[in-house]
């Protein structure tokens, strides 16, 4: 059995406590919410953080409500299970609705939050694995080692961002509010992510992610659909998040986001741009899902082969569009076990 490593638990009550624990404590400290993905990474050695913060007793992080300009705000501390059986949040966004309802299992939607699965660490076959398994190949350099195994001779790590609420919330144009030691700042979701395995937040280690923004959703139809082996608790080998607004059929903005696909979610802006004037036709799907092949650039590293998981891109996008026109109504997810 896999156990955690001693460490100082701090428990703030506000937001600004929490921020001078991160403070004080530098970088021997982590912020903690849910603790879904980052104990079983602390078990594996692959974070050994001296203190954690935790998030869970701070209410301001908590709630669902909505915003003057007809959206909604999500604190970061709502629950997976939250903002999934949202009723609001399932009528205006429902492709976020069923993001988080696909995240994992019921009991780690009911611990895990918004603001961890966003801030989620990225996933690769070499490195979610015990520390005597990672030790026997060497280590790479995402953690106590110097090389990509996956491509050696490359400077970078290829890990793969697999949050499923993240492209969701790039591709229905969410904001996030960022408290630091400097005060405050509000950026786009698509703004956060950085295409790097290890340093994959455009946010400071010292930030804390206190709420999402959603703006109003008058016009937008918006949906998710998930690959992965088991439908049981499985991250994804594949999100496709695409939202349209239209006026009279006709589409007037269209964003179409790939997760699991590199280390950050990935727009395929030329695919959103072909449907901008078209109807939803069949004609007009086939073009854009071949267009988000593009930047689709899985490596060999999750589950499933990279040609395989690049090929059913345009499966996927051809899929969740067909689902906004009204001729597919097949479901969210699918298991594979091939
Ligand atoms: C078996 C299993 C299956 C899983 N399947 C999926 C899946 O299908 N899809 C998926 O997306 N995830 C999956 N996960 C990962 C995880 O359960 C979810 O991503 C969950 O939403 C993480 O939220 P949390 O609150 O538990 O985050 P935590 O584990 O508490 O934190 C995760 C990271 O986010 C940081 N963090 C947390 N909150 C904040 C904040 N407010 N501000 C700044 N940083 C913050 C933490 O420091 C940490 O680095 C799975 C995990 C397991 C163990
Ligand atoms: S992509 Fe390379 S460096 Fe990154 S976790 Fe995998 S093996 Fe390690």
């Amino acid at each position: 059995m896999m156990r955690l490593p001693p460490f100082e638990y701090l428990a703030p009550r506000t937001v600004g406590d929490a921020v001078k624990y991160l403070v004080d404590r530098g970088p021997e400290a982590m912020l903690v919410a849910g603790g879904t993905d980052l104990f079983p990474n602390m078990k594996r050695r692959q974070f050994e953080p001296k203190a954690l913060v935790g998030l869970r007793g701070i209410r301001e992080l908590r709630g669902v409500r909505a915003t003057e300009g007809g959206g909604m705000t999500i604190g970061a501390g709502a629950t997976l299970t939250q903002v999934a059986t949202h009723a609001e949040v399932a009528r205006r966004y429902p492709a976020l609705s069923s993001a988080a309802g696909l995240v994992s299992s019921p009991q780690l939607r009911n611990m895990g939050t918004l603001g961890g699965n966003i801030c989620v660490d990225t996933r690769c076959n070499y490195y979610n694995q015990s520390f005597e398994w990672r030790k026997a190949i060497g280590f790479c350099m995402k953690k106590d080692g110097d090389i990509c195994l996956v491509a050696p001779g490359s400077p970078r790590c290829w890990a793969v961002s697999s949050s499923d609420s993240a492209p969701v919330l790039w591709a229905l144009g969410a904001t996030a509010r960022l408290v630091g030691p400097a005060g405050e700042r509000t950026v786009p979701v698509a703004a956060l992510f950085k295409d790097d395995g290890i340093d994959y937040l455009a946010k400071r280690a010292d930030e804390i992610l206190t709420e999402i923004t959603l703006p109003d959703a008058d016009g937008w139809s918006s949906v998710y659909l998930k690959l992965r082996r088991r439908g049981a608790f499985d991250f994804p080998v594949l999100g496709v998040a695409a939202a349209v607004r239209r006026e009279q059929d006709i589409v007037r903005e269209a964003h179409i986001v790939l997760g699991a696909v590199a280390s950050q979610p990935r727009e395929a802006t030329a695919a959103g741009a072909a449907l901008v004037g078209a109807r939803l036709t069949a004609e007009a799907i086939t073009r854009a899902a071949d267009l988000a092949a593009g930047p689709s650039k899985p490596l060999d590293n999750t589950d499933f082969t990279h040609p395989y998981r690049k090929k059913v891109t345009r499966v996927y996008v051809a899929r969740a569009l067909a689902r906004l026109a009204g001729l597919d109504s097949g479901p969210s997810s699918y298991e594979t076990g091939g």
